[in-house]
């Protein structure tokens, strides 16, 4: 019975050390878990802290970036604030209009400078200065005038104008707005990358800054060439258009040929010569009032430029040179007349062109006393090949319509020589489908 007794206790004490022992057990589970909880909450606010500060890491340091970059800008904000308050009193607009009101036509250059005082003197709001960056932009879309559009461009964008700033006018790093591909009215044949107007050489030696080499001053973010890194098959890296495109400019023309019916015929009349080499090509820029009728619908001609060798191939074959006549009509379409010229007798026309030439890329140069008729380049036949096209540079804008006459004009070895770009044609372009009309 003791025993039993014993054994009772014993068994008792053992569910009682048993019972406290699973409540003790309980307790310190329900605690671990507790402090597991709490454990990785904290982890995760020490995290959180962790990231915020990194993230107020990063923002300080671009804050610091941003106040580096800025701090030149403070000088010309100055600088700005100074002109502005010289401008205040309008004496200076109504000098610049009074010069002006004499001028039948002012230039891209001058337009643009007109409306820049005009907002510098009248604000943002004044409808003239809206007025003068229109038609700047307008003057400016064919031809040597890259500089003119930016600005033309920035000046309404500041203005709060919805304008699509091309990609080339933005700093570096700048994303353009909206940023799809320029339209046929901002294109430019030769769009320049590099204005005339503050001269700084570019060149072919590709000798501007690397992004982030913070000593030299801001250069042009496009740059294209006809050779290396920056060469044609590069050209869709900055300027989609000319990857993308479907329609794209030159081609080498070969049949089957769609019978054409239009009847082309030009209209050139003789002018102030007007030249300059931009870096990409020789371009003489006209005088308004000389027309290519397409059926009759006059396109007038803005410029015409040279290619060595020509970009058009015929089965396969560049000529050794090529003009191009670049004209447009009311409604803004562009239409280019291209002139093959073949290894020959001396070219008058471009004797005269070629005596006249800058052979450096520089500002545009017009000669006194010289003018010029670009008829002179034309042969007498005017049958053609026709198709749609594009730019032949970047941006390579589509939309553009190209007549190639059949007939050939001479040029002499000599002056093929001394055209000042050894090659400056893009390759010949995929077909996709397109027709080539022949008449
Ligand atoms: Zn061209």
């Amino acid at each position: 019975m003791k025993r039993t007794i014993v054994e009772v206790i014993l068994a008792l004490a053992l569910i009682g050390a048993g019972a406290f022992g699973w409540t003790n057990w309980k307790q310190n589970q329900a605690a671990t878990g507790q402090v597991t909880a709490l454990k990785a909450a904290s982890e995760e606010a020490a995290k959180a802290a962790a990231d915020t500060a990194g993230a107020v890491k990063a923002a300080e340091t671009e804050m610091a970036a941003l106040r580096e970059e800025m701090a030149p800008l403070e000088g010309k904000v100055q600088q700005l604030d100074a002109v502005k308050a010289a401008m205040a009193n309008g004496t200076t607009l109504a000098d610049l209009e009074a010069a002006y009101k004499s001028q039948k036509n002012l230039s891209a250059e001058r337009q643009v400078g007109l409306g820049a005082l005009r907002m510098l003197t009248k604000g943002a709001e004044d409808p003239a200065a809206m007025e003068a960056f229109r038609k700047a932009l307008q003057m400016s879309e064919l031809g040597d005038r890259k500089n003119t559009i930016c600005a033309a461009q920035i000046g309404l964008a500041a203005a709060g104008e919805k304008v699509a700033v091309m990609a080339e006018c933005l700093p570096k790093g700048a994303k353009a707005a909206g940023d799809k591909e320029e339209k046929a009215a901002h294109g430019d044949t030769h769009a320049k990358d590099d204005g005339h107007d503050h001269g700084d050489s570019h060149a072919k030696d590709d000798g501007h800054g690397k992004p982030g080499d913070k000593k030299e001053p801001e250069k042009h973010a496009a740059h294209w060439s006809y050779d290396g890194e920056m060469g044609p098959a590069h050209w869709g890296k900055e300027f989609p258009t000319c990857a993308k495109g479907k329609s794209q400019s030159p081609l080498d023309i070969r049949g089957p040929f769609v019978k054409a019916r239009v009847v082309v015929t030009a209209d050139y009349k003789e002018g102030p010569l007007k030249m300059i080499n931009n870096g990409h090509t020789i371009q003489v820029n006209v005088v308004p009032g000389s027309k290519l009728r397409i059926d009759g619908v006059a396109h007038e001609l803005l410029q015409f430029h040279f290619h060595r060798p020509s970009e058009e191939k015929i089965d396969g074959k560049p000529m050794a040179m090529v003009v191009h006549f670049v004209h447009k009509n009311a409604e803004g379409k562009l239409a280019v007349l291209g002139v093959l010229l073949k290894e020959g007798n001396e070219n008058p026309g471009i004797k005269t062109l070629w005596a006249n030439m800058p052979t450096e890329e520089g500002p545009e140069v017009a000669p006194e006393g010289v003018n010029f008729n670009p008829a002179n380049l034309l042969p007498r036949e005017f049958d053609y090949y026709s198709y749609e096209g594009s730019l032949t540079t970047p941006p390579c804008t589509e939309g553009v319509r190209f007549f190639i006459l059949k007939t050939t004009v001479n040029v002499a070895k000599e002056q093929v020589n001394s055209f000042p770009f050894k090659v400056n044609a893009r390759p010949v372009q995929a077909l996709n489908g397109r027709e080539i009309l022949a008449n």
